[in-house]
């Protein structure tokens, strides 16, 4: 893939490490073409550990550390955490506020997430609710309100104004209908996983699982590896 003119793409996620499973590759690749990517982390994720005795204090810096250096991995500077409790996200008017406010504050032209279109329920993982409510609540701020200054007029009090983004990425996603070439990044998406030590019990089946999934997507385009979203453009 390549882009004409450079952009700026923001990625939310419910969790710290979601996105690197869903996208660190394409993300790497979109730095290394000159492109801004930001990400915006909707939950501590402090409750999903293999590692005992940490403290919820610890294991929030933990795995905000962890997400920090995943970024720095595939070249992205700037991680933002709205620090919203792990397992408890509610879609409420306020953190449809905070994604919003992000978005406008970030101003990006594409913005990736996780897919609201998926509802097969058929893994326990892909399937947690904070994924679903994220997936949710990144939909509805996107539309009808991050553009149109009926929505939340006041942030306007912080010189933050509407902002209409250009397309949505879904990254695992049910219904793939985008494909990208991560044969050159795969080796930095999978170091970029590495980095979420408090999360992988064993990296070598990691890898492996990763692998065999990106040369799937892959084999639809003819390419080894790939990733797959579902693209919703304005
Ligand atoms: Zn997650």
């Amino acid at each position: 893939m390549k882009l004409k003119q450079k952009k700026k793409f923001l990625v939310f996620s419910a969790h710290p490490d979601d996105l690197d499973f869903g996208c660190a590759g394409t993300v790497a690749q979109l730095t290394a073409e000159g492109n801004e990517v930001v990400y915006c982390i909707l939950t501590n994720g402090e409750k999903g550990t293999h590692k005992v005795k940490q403290t919820k204090k610890e294991m929030v810096a933990m795995r905000e550390r962890e997400q920090k250096a995943a970024g720095k991995v595939v070249g992205v500077q700037k991680v933002i955490f709205l620090r919203n409790t792990d397992g408890d996200l509610e879609h409420t008017k306020d953190v449809r506020k905070e994604v919003t406010r992000v978005i406008r504050r970030e101003r990006p032209d594409v913005v990736l997430s996780q897919d609201p279109g998926n509802n097969s329920f058929d893994s326990f993982g892909r399937f947690h609710r904070d994924h679903r409510i994220t997936a949710e609540i990144v939909f509805d701020a996107i539309y009808p309100g991050v553009g149109s200054d009926s929505f939340f007029p006041e942030l306007a009090q912080e010189d933050i104004f509407p902002h209409q983004i250009e397309e949505v990425w879904f990254y695992s996603s049910e219904k793939p209908n985008y494909f990208v070439n991560i044969t050159a990044t795969i080796a930095q998406k999978i170091a970029a996983l590495k980095s979420h030590e408090s999360q992988i019990k064993d990296m070598k089946d990691m890898e492996a699982r990763l692998r065999k999934r990106a040369r799937d997507f892959g084999k639809k385009k003819g390419w080894k590896y790939a990733e797959a979203f579902r693209r919703l453009t304005f």
